[in-house]
This record gives C-alpha cells, sequence and structure tokens, in this order.
C-alpha cells in the first residue's frame, strides 16, 4: 500500500491584506504540513478581476514570509503544478469546462442578472429557498445554437445531480450531508471567460494534488458544490476541515478596534511573529500544554482533532501575554533588531547588551524600549509627577549623601545602598525608591542594580545634583 504525503495549502485571495483570521487559518494548514511531514503550497486565488490587486500579492507573500510561514511550492519558488496564480490558469480549466460540457454535466447559460433576480425574489415571496430555476438547463440543442448567435458569452453552468446525498467527514466538524436537491445548478465559468470560485478552487485543489483543507467556516456551503465537480470530473477530493470563525470579545464580528488587524498594522507596532504564531495556534486549536513554543513545538503539538467547533474569541490580552513572552525569550540580536530604530540614537553602541538585558522584563514594544532609553540617556530627561513627589518626600539631605556614596563607590549597587542606609538610618522602600527616582525619573521599572551600572557617570550626579 502507498500512503499519498501529505500536502496542504494557503489559497488567498488578493483583494486585501492579510488580517489575523486568514493568517490563522495559513497558519493551521502549514502546521498541519509540518506535524505530518508533508507539503505546504501557496496559491494566489486571482479570479476577480476587479478585486484583486498586484499589491496585495506582493504584501501577502511578504508576510507570510515575515510569519514564517515558507511554502514549499508556490508563487516566487515554482514547482511541479506551475503556474501558482488563478488568473494565467485559465488555459488549463478551459479543458475541464469542456470536459463537463462534452458531458453535459455543464451547459450554457444566457439568463440575464435581471433574470436571475426576478426569478430569486418570485421564488422567496412563494416561502422556498431560491435556487436556479433550470430554465437554460432544458434548451434543446437547436434552442442553444440560436441563442448563442444572440448571445455569444453565456455563462456556463454546473449541472446537479438531481435526488442525490453528498456526504463528506469534515475533519473539524464530523460527518456531514447535503441534499444535491437543495442546490441549484450553479456557475462555474463567468460570462467574462473567467472561472467562478467553486470550480477553480476545487479543481486545483486536484491538479496540485491537495490532500487536506482547512479554510474558514463561511466555505462549508461550498464544500458539496466542490465535490460535485470533482465527482464529475472523476478527480480525487481532499479532505476538508472547516474551522470556527473567529469573533470579537462580545461574541459578534472583529471589529478594527478588536481583532480586525492586518499583520502589517501589527507588525507596524511592534508585534513579533512568533507573538502572533503562538497566539493564533490557539486561537480555536487547544494544545495539551499552555505554555511558549517555538515554531517547531508549534508544528509538533498541532493535531487536527484538538480544533474546536465553538467559535474562537479574539481576546486581546492574550495576544499581549504572548508578546511578552516573545519578547521574554527572543535572542538579544533579535530584540535588537527589532528595537534598533527606536533606540539606536540613544543606546550607546557599547552598552546594547546591557541595555537589552535590563529592560527585558519590562518591555513589550519598541516604544517601551525607547521610553527606558528616554530616561535612562537623555540627559534633559525629567522627573515624572510621581517620581517628584518621592524626590520631594526624601528630601535634599537623602540625596546630598546619595551622591557622596556614589563617588566613593560608582556603580556598585549593593556598597553603595549599604553605604547610604548606614549614614542617612532609611532603609526599604523609603531608600530605594527615592534612588530610582532621582536616577530614572520613574516610581517603577527595570531592577535598579542594572540600571545604576547603565547610566553614565555625568548623568548619575547631575540626577543626584538635581535632588539636593
Ligand atoms: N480564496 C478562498 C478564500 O480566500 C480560498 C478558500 C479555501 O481555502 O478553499 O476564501
Amino acid at each position: 500500500m502507498t500512503t499519498v504525503p501529505v500536502k496542504t495549502r494557503f489559497a488567498p485571495s488578493p483583494t486585501g491584506y492579510l488580517h489575523l483570521g486568514n493568517v490563522r487559518t495559513a497558519l493551521f494548514n502549514a502546521l498541519l504540513a509540518r506535524r505530518w511531514g508533508g507539503r505546504f503550497l501557496l496559491r494566489i486565488e486571482d479570479t476577480d478581476r476587479e478585486r484583486s490587486r498586484p499589491e496585495y500579492v506582493a504584501a501577502l507573500l511578504e508576510d507570510l514570509r515575515w510569519l514564517g510561514l515558507d511554502w514549499r511550492e508556490g508563487p516566487q519558488i515554482g514547482g511541479p503544478h506551475e503556474p501558482y496564480a488563478q488568473s494565467a490558469r485559465g488555459a488549463i480549466y478551459a479543458q475541464y469546462y469542456q470536459q463537463l460540457a462534452d458531458s453535459e454535466r455543464a451547459y450554457p447559460c444566457f439568463c440575464t442578472p435581471a433574470e436571475l433576480a426576478l426569478s430569486r425574489k418570485a421564488q422567496l415571496t412563494a416561502g422556498r429557498p431560491p435556487r436556479y430555476a433550470g430554465v437554460c438547463a432544458r434548451l434543446s440543442e437547436a434552442e442553444r445554437q440560436a441563442r448563442l448567435e444572440r448571445d455569444p458569452r453565456p455563462t456556463l453552468r454546473f449541472r446537479v445531480p438531481a435526488g442525490r446525498m453528498v456526504e463528506f467527514t469534515d475533519l473539524v466538524r464530523g460527518p456531514q450531508r447535503f441534499a444535491s436537491d437543495d442546490i441549484g445548478d450553479f456557475v462555474i465559468r463567468r460570462a467574462d471567460g473567467t472561472p467562478q470560485f467553486f470550480f477553480a478552487n476545487a479543481v486545483d485543489d486536484a491538479l496540485m494534488r491537495i490532500t487536506h483543507v482547512l479554510r474558514g467556516e463561511d466555505h462549508l456551503a461550498n464544500t458539496p458544490r466542490q465535490l460535485l465537480v470533482l465527482e464529475a470530473l472523476a478527480l480525487p477530493a481532499p479532505r476538508y476541515g472547516h474551522l470556527a470563525l473567529i469573533v470579537g470579545a462580545d461574541g459578534g464580528p472583529l471589529s478594527k478596534r478588536a481583532g480586525d488587524l492586518s499583520v502589517r498594522e501589527l507588525r507596524a507596532a511592534g508585534y513579533l511573529s512568533e507573538a502572533l504564531l503562538n497566539y493564533l495556534a490557539r486561537l480555536g486549536h487547544a494544545y495539551e500544554r499552555d505554555v511558549w513554543m517555538e515554531p517547531t513545538e508549534l508544528a509538533a503539538g498541532f493535531a487536527p482533532e484538538r480544533l474546536g467547533r465553538a467559535p474562537a474569541r479574539y481576546d486581546e490580552a492574550q495576544l499581549l501575554h504572548w508578546q511578552s513572552e516573545a519578547v521574554q525569550h527572543a535572542t538579544p540580536e533579535r530584540l535588537w533588531t527589532w528595537m534598533e530604530a527606536a533606540v539606536r540614537e540613544r543606546v550607546p553602541a557599547s552598552l546594547r547588551a546591557e541595555f537589552i538585558a535590563a529592560i527585558r522584563p519590562n518591555i513589550r514594544f519598541p516604544t517601551d524600549a525607547a521610553f527606558w532609553a528616554e530616561r535612562l540617556f537623555d540627559v534633559d530627561s525629567t522627573p515624572s509627577a510621581d517620581g517628584r513627589v518621592v524626590i520631594a518626600t526624601a528630601g535634599p539631605e537623602f540625596f546630598a549623601q546619595a551622591l557622596a556614596a556614589y563617588d566613593r563607590h560608582g556603580a556598585a549597587y549593593q556598597p553603595l545602598v549599604d553605604d547610604l542606609r548606614q549614614r542617612t538610618g532609611v532603609k526599604g522602600r523609603n531608600l530605594f525608591m527615592p534612588l530610582r527616582a532621582a536616577l530614572t525619573g520613574e516610581t517603577h521599572g527595570p531592577e535598579l542594580a542594572r540600571l545604576l551600572a547603565l547610566l553614565p557617570r555625568e548623568i548619575v550626579q547631575r540626577r543626584l545634583q538635581a535632588c539636593c
């Protein structure tokens, strides 16, 4: 027995930027392929000529690479099933239209949009679900020829077999059954010659030897149509799994404020790709352990049976949690690249490593790093309101002693505070807080010993002096 290697794909329509929702679909497919030692393919579904744009294709390739969701077959790298953009596959689809037309499994349809709208309205009024009424399905060959002369650009409609049950086992939702009588004959080629989604998507999955398709639940109703097309063409069907959609915290659709964010926006805001991966891999999918995972571990622990059926709720607090985790787990080099533009002008090259080590536990975004760079290295940085209160409470004598202790011990933190405690009799919080406020302007922040070691001598002296 030979087993077919697992092959999954991501098939975006380039009509906008990648958002959390479609990136999650890409991620699950990529994880499934990695988990089962298979191949992940990328196909561009750009049949909607009006809405597809080359700049969106370029953006989505860049976004996927940024996320580390590299495809083994597809645009830019090629593969055995080129081309990987549907707009360039017209000649391939033409053969299959022909095959369906020759076997009477598809027929030209001359109904105008106005006629179709009228029929739809009539069915709705009669309380029936709207379906194609079958007008052109019954044309004789002579009638067809006559119509073709008047209207040489009909659509091509798939003839849905009557009285059938279309059944399949969904990877997420289990057994599914659809009565073919509920599905009207549907268009597979539009009047402008472009393929309809159902058709191109199904045919390409078969030709590209896709074995598993994870996609949004909004496609569930398309699946019986696609299975019928594949059956009529004697092409193999992939296993489908329909993912519960992502909803906002209130259970409603995602909004701009809650989760409907593009990968570009998140990246510009300073999210690390590993944070998005750790978050999204858990959105509608449960791991055995809820701990930080490297991409290889995310793949190793991925299991389609752990995909949930209930809508997945977007939760910003969770996303922020994984962002913090990503910052704690990144290498210093990675963090430097990430924060460089925000801190480069302030942080001396010789102090980079120490700066990163000191502030890492206290930052989530490059703007946080910029904040501490300003607090530490800007001579004109002034204390916050809280800081000023603490400084005033401690009084000038305390800081005169602190300055003297600094002159004796320099950045040797422990000897400095021991000395200061002895000379002032102040201890605990009353000692550390004013010191922190004078040195950093803040009453919270990274470990003070590390900051003291980072602070340039003249800045320490100047700031202590200013409090005396
Ligand atoms: N182009 C379709 C979409 O973006 C693909 C659906 C599918 O994955 O089959 O929704």
